[in-house]
């Protein structure tokens, strides 16, 4: 039980009710107040409060019920507002935040701020339509008499009388020619009623579901699916917290899984976040999800939650969870946060997603909160992957985690074929460097021959700033650390960002002595042009973060590729995300080495990951799908692992190589950033801090650095970072934090942590 319970409402039986709040913008502390006669209804824990502090009025939230001794009664002063009649944090999130503080030493109003969305905070107007309905039926005497005193209000009476439904206030009025003393009179006679109904805003409804709705009947689940519904049932019956990963191969169905799941907790009463990845809240997924979810339980409201929302309907969204009108939340990561009653599952879609990982203050994992919240509710937290995370992998094969595998597509669809097409081979062939193989470019006039189509993609990791042999495919790694070296440009040298290695950046290549060695990076645009040369006839469209920041337009594309109007799609992989087009038999990764040579111990596992996502995009219709990988490193493990589509085989490969380097998930990573316009003077105090931190900790913490960051320099503030291996994050954080408030910086320098950073770069 969250500790903030233990303290009942027993306590204020004496004349005073006093209460801690967690003041919000910029205060790091609990003050206490009392609480007048007629708030003490409201003001329960969780309650969003106005306080005074000062002279002014603050927003807070009740954090505890305090008792009533040991306070100077007197001196303290009483709250002055409840917002909200209800609680803004259900019982499980203060606890939840208080984990959050501390785990990712970051101040508790930053946190308490990110669970209370602005426009609840700043209580945006809220549309109230008044309504109007019978409360009290008249007798033929008692309408006659009210027909001769008052015969605008039998008139009112007599309209109201003949609808089924409450109408709105406004609309009978007008209708009726009346003014609304009429009505008045009636309501104080208590003939009729007035409701204040909340008129919610659903913009998806209305922006994005327009002609992508989909009607879609629930398949029957196969074997597999249903091993895992039934396996993955017990839990949630029991109310106890566990976490289940299901390790599905795409396409094998994990939707339906985690649909059944839903259906069953919400048939039970009990609420449901549902997190997919930002980018995955394309118009088509929640379009089909909201229609199932919303089939399942008729009359009920299926809550979606993005960025692009507007305030008004963030408010109107948030609060028809907070009321317990809604009972389920499909979102990106922030959604993790909703105020959801009696919640009993967390599902955490696409769980490997970096984009879970919040990258500003408070820099929380979506998905390891989503854990840490269902042990909190005692609910069950579904992560769900192609390609899991090795952490939840370990995790998995450690036990702490229940595994469900749904090892075939559904229908036993044919996984697709994969092509390895050698760069290097081609290179030589072409002399110099090409975008698009001959193979590839064959492969797609077949296609577009067969009338099919075809989705391109390219890496968006492509910034990175590494050099790399076109020749041989060989790029420099860092012997202490075995990561790609970062090239800088302002003193032509590369560096290890992690151990600060560095050297001469090489004008020939180590490996083959070919000087076609060079830092690469390639735009949706040139891929474009490239097949327009080849192939005029193709009609292309491009999707990149222009067009996906334009949701009308990606719209349109993403619509007329379903219509067939457009052969080739030509995009980053994150158009890749849960998109499903049957007519898609070629799907090419134009460099699939970008993901591969970027200074991150990650590489590997996020260029794993992309070649299956990617792969399983092809052949998701009764076709079967061809995928071609260009690469110049055709015998790294990533692409022959994943060519083979062996997941255990790849995630125990790389699980050996991080246990002998001590990178996560064997131990946890902090990052340290250090920013000022003076660069000695940053290398300094740099130095002199992990000085410190070396006495303080010894070998409780390994420290790496201090080194200039992969980008040292922004807008003129130089930048030197730290990293800190340690193997719990809980025993140490508020050791460093204190030591770190304490340590005397320079007022030009400010710093960050960044706790399990998911890049390294
Ligand atoms: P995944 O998320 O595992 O890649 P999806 O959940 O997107 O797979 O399912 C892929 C497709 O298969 C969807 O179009 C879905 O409607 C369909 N599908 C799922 N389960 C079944 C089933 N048991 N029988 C037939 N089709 C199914
Ligand atoms: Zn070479
Ligand atoms: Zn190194």
């Amino acid at each position: 039980m969250p500790p903030f319970l233990h303290v009942g409402h027993g306590l204020f039986i004496s004349d005073s009710m006093i209460v801690g709040v967690h003041p919000l913008a910029g205060f790091d502390k609990v003050l206490h107040y009392k609480v007048p006669e007629e708030l003490r209804a409201t003001a329960v824990v969780g309650a969003l409060v106005r306080v005074p502090i000062m002279s002014a009025l603050r927003l807070g939230v009740v954090c505890e019920i305090a008792p009533p001794k040991g306070f100077p009664i007197d001196k303290l002063k009483s709250i002055s507002q409840v917002v909200y009649p209800f609680p803004a944090l259900t019982e499980d999130l203060l606890p939840l935040a208080s984990w959050m503080a501390n785990y990712y030493a970051a101040p508790m109003d930053s946190i308490i701020e990110t669970m209370i969305p602005a426009a609840v905070r700043r209580g945006a107007a809220i549309k109230i339509q008044k309504q109007l309905s019978i409360l009290k039926e008249l007798n033929k005497q008692e309408l006659e008499k009210l027909t001769k005193r008052a015969p605008q209000q039998a008139k009112l009476y007599a309209f109201l009388k003949t609808q089924t439904h409450p109408v709105a206030k406004a609309v009978v009025l007008n209708r009726l020619h009346m003014t609304a003393s009429s009505a008045d009179s009636l309501i104080k006679a208590g003939v009729i009623q007035e409701e204040g109904l909340r008129i919610v805003r659903d913009a998806y409804e209305e922006s994005w579901a327009v002609g992508e709705k989909v009607i879609e009947i629930a398949p029957t689940p196969n074997l597999e699916q249903q091993k895992s519904i039934d396996e993955i049932g017990e839990s949630v019956k029991k109310k106890s917290f566990s976490t289940w990963l299901i390790h599905g191969v795409t396409g094998s169905g994990k939707t339906e899984v985690y649909l059944k799941t839903i259906e069953q907790v919400l048939k039970s009463g009990g609420g449901v976040i549902f997190l997919v990845p930002e980018v995955a809240l394309t118009p088509q997924t929640v379009s089909r999800l909201r229609s199932r979810l919303e089939a399942i339980a008729p009359g009920h409201k299926c809550v979606v939650w993005h960025s692009a929302l507007s305030e008004g309907e963030r408010l109107d969204g948030w609060l028809a969870l907070a009321t317990g009108e809604a009972r389920i939340v499909v979102g990106a990561r922030s959604a993790v946060f909703a105020p959801i009653r009696d919640l009993r599952l967390i599902v955490v879609d696409e769980e490997h997603e970096p984009a879970y990982k919040q990258d500003e203050t408070p820099r929380y994992h979506g998905r390891d909160v989503a854990v840490m919240r269902a042990k909190l509710a005692c609910a069950v937290c579904v992560l769900g992957s192609a390609t899991p995370s090795l952490e939840s992998y370990l995790n998995a094969v450690s036990k702490r985690y229940h595994l469900s595998e749904l090892k075939s597509r559904v229908d036993s669809r044919k996984l697709p074929h994969i092509h390895v097409v050698d760069m290097k081979i081609e290179v030589a062939r072409q002399r110099g460097f090409t975008t698009l193989s001959r193979k590839l470019v064959d492969a797609m006039q077949d296609r577009l021959s067969a009338k099919e189509q075809i989705i391109l993609f390219i890496n968006r990791r492509g910034y990175s700033p590494s050099v790399v042999c076109t020749k041989c495919g060989h790029a420099e790694e860092c012997t202490h650390c075995s990561i790609t070296m970062t090239y800088h440009r302002s003193d032509e040298r590369i560096r290890c960002h992690l151990c600060g290695e560095e050297k001469a950046s090489p004008v020939r290549c180590p490996s083959c002595g070919s000087p076609e060695i060079r830092s690469r990076g390639m735009g949706t645009q040139r891929v474009e042009e490239a097949v327009r040369r080849v192939i005029p006839r193709a009609r292309i469209a491009r999707v990149d973060t222009d067009t996906m920041n334009k949701k009308h337009r990606l719209r349109e594309i993403l619509s007329d590729f379903r219509l067939g109007k457009i052969d080739v799609l030509v995009g980053t992989q994150m158009i890749g995300k849960g998109l499903d087009f049957p007519n898609v038999t070629l799907v090419g990764l134009i460099d699939a080495d970008l993901s591969m040579h970027i200074p991150d111990f990650r590489a590997n596992e996020r260029t794993f990951q992309l070649l299956v996502q990617v792969a399983g995009r092809a052949g998701r219709g009764a076709k079967s799908g061809d995928v071609f990988v260009q690469t110049f490193t055709p015998a790294s493990s990533a692409i022959q692992f994943s060519r083979h589509a062996n997941y255990n085989g790849f995630a125990d490969a790389e699980l050996t190589s991080r246990k002998c380097f001590g990178y996560p998930p064997y131990r946890h990573i902090i990052h340290h950033l250090f920013k000022g316009p003076n660069p000695e003077k940053l290398a300094f105090f740099t130095s002199q801090w992990v000085k410190r931190v070396k006495e303080k900790f010894g070998d409780r913490i390994e420290v790496k650095g201090p080194t200039p960051a992969p980008i040292d320099k922004i807008k003129d503030q130089y930048r030197w970072q730290v990293w800190y291996f340690v193997p719990n994050v809980t025993p140490v954080i508020a050791e460093l934090s204190t030591l770190r408030a304490a340590f005397q910086w320079p007022g030009d320098l400010t710093q960050s942590l960044d706790v399990d950073p998911s890049n390294l770069v």
